[in-house]
């Protein structure tokens, strides 16, 4: 049994092992092999493996895929199917009146159904490929500070074998020093390394608070004649009940390959009702009689839960400290109206690897210099996107009358909406 902890050194450490982490490693092996750099990139995933801790069962806008492999499809993409028609309902306790129209947000035409778990598991193989070590099953415990307390170099792993008491056994082995030139956090939502750094270097600090809706998930198999074989949608969002209209929120269903459906519900944490759970309105929802229908005879295969940040425009933090940026949902990269969390992680992720290639270049990696990924980002198109839904989710919340005027006004002015920048509560 060894007690000493070991350090290992890399010019760029990525902490996470989702889409965002996934397309910037892969981006920034793209972009060092033009520039002929030679990099030495490591990934680290608290999964058991890549693709383990994802919740299947998605809409990928395919925007950032085409930018970043633009053979996506020689290169096997594991694409469960294509969205052909997108299907809006509003559920009263027994009914389901579908919506002559839909929010332009939510034309999901063409787009394509993944499961997130394959797609990054697809993704992970194609950044190996490229030469990024990947390193499943090590959690991020702590952030490594230099001296001057503000600049990171790195990441410390969790401890293993210790016993449920939290004393070391003989299989102990303590975390092993993850050090960087530039650490990336893609943790996803409520990442608890960003946390840390939002603590001790105020990242967050002047911004609005970032709010959370969580989603339950489940892929269920159902029999070769079901829904889908007729309908003509494949890509169905709901809103109305169990959740009703004053708390953000609502289900979706998605048609995947082989018979196979991703079923989920979001609730926003924002509810005031104490006794509302978020498990017990998936169950509502899939009892409702126009759910219960479609699932009618399924099983279910895989379960999962997990945040989504909603915040949007107003709660993305400073993007860059000394040494180090912040990627994907956990740096509030959402695209709330559109329900859409993939595409814009991964872009934020490709911006990051452009930004860390012109820091080694320059040989800087201060705050500053990392600070072009900032600068990246208020010029993409990723930038355009969240800002168009920048004022939705502090409408979501407000109540009655007033919740549809505001969103309504904001559909119709590109976000700006009755007020800009509209704040979260009154
Ligand atoms: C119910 C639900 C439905 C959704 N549907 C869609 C959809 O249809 N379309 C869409 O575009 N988006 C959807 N999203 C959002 C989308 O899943 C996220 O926006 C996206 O996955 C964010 O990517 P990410 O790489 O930033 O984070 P994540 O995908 O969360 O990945 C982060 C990874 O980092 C790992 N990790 C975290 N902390 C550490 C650590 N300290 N050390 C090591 N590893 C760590 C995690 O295990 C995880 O694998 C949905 C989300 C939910 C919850």
């Amino acid at each position: 049994m060894s007690a000493e902890r070991e350090a290992i050194d890399f010019d760029v450490l990525f902490v996470g092992g989702g889409p965002a982490s996934l397309a910037g490693a892969i981006k920034l092996m793209h972009l060092a092999k033009e520039k002929n750099l030679s990099l030495e990139v490591a990934l680290i995933e608290k999964g058991a493996e890549i693709g383990s801790h994802a919740v299947s069962g998605a809409v990928l806008n395919p925007v950032a895929l085409k930018e970043l492999i633009p053979d996506y499809m020689e290169k096997t993409c594991p694409i469960e199917t294509t969205v052909n028609d997108d299907e809006f309902y509003f559920l009263s306790k027994k009914g389901a009146y579908k919506l002559p129209l839909k929010p332009r947000y939510l034309h999901n035409k063409g787009y394509y159904i993944i499961s997130l778990s394959k797609f990054t598991r697809w993704l992970g193989g194609i950044a190996e490929n490229l030469g990024v070590n990947i390193f499943p099953g090590f959690d991020g415990k702590e952030v490594l500070y230099a001296d001057d307390g503000k600049t990171i170099v790195g990441i410390r792993t969790g401890d293993k074998g210790l016993g449920k008491d939290g004393e070391p056994r003989e299989n102990f082995e303590p975390g092993i020093d993850l050090m960087a030139k530039v650490t990336v956090f893609g943790e996803g939502a409520r990442g608890s390394l960003i946390k840390d750094v939002e603590q001790k270097l105020q990242i967050a600090s002047g911004k609005m608070p970032q709010v959370y809706e969580t989603g339950i998930k489940e892929v269920i198999q159902l029999s070769k004649d079901n829904y889908f074989t007729t309908s003509k949608g494949n890509d169905i969002h709901v809103f109305g009940y169990p959740l009703g209209l004053g708390t953000p929120g609502g289900g979706f269903i998605y048609e995947m390959k082989d018979d196979k459906i991703a079923i989920g519900y979001l609730t926003a944490l924002s509810y005031e009702d104490p006794r509302i759970d978020p498990f017990e309105l998936f169950i509502e929802f899939k009892k409702h009689p126009f759910v219960a229908k479609i699932i009618s005879g399924g099983k279910v295969i895989e379960q999962g839960a997990r945040t989504v940040p909603t915040g949007g425009y107003f709660s993305i933090p400073e993007l860059a400290a000394d040494g180090a940026l912040f990627i994907g949902a956990g740096a509030a990269m959402h695209n709330t109206p559109a329900l859409k969390g993939i595409h814009v992680s991964m872009k934020s992720g490709m911006l990051a690897a452009e930004a860390i290639v012109n820091a080694i270049e320059k040989d800087s990696l201060s705050k500053d210099t990392l600070g072009y990924y900032q600068e990246l980002f208020e010029k993409s198109w990723l930038r355009k996107e969240i800002y168009e839904g920048r004022n939705f989710s502090q409408a979501l919340v407000k109540k009655g009358v007033m919740k549809f005027i505001h969103l309504g006004a904001q559909y119709f002015t590109k976000g700006r909406g009755i007020f800009d920048q509209m704040p979260l509560e009154e």
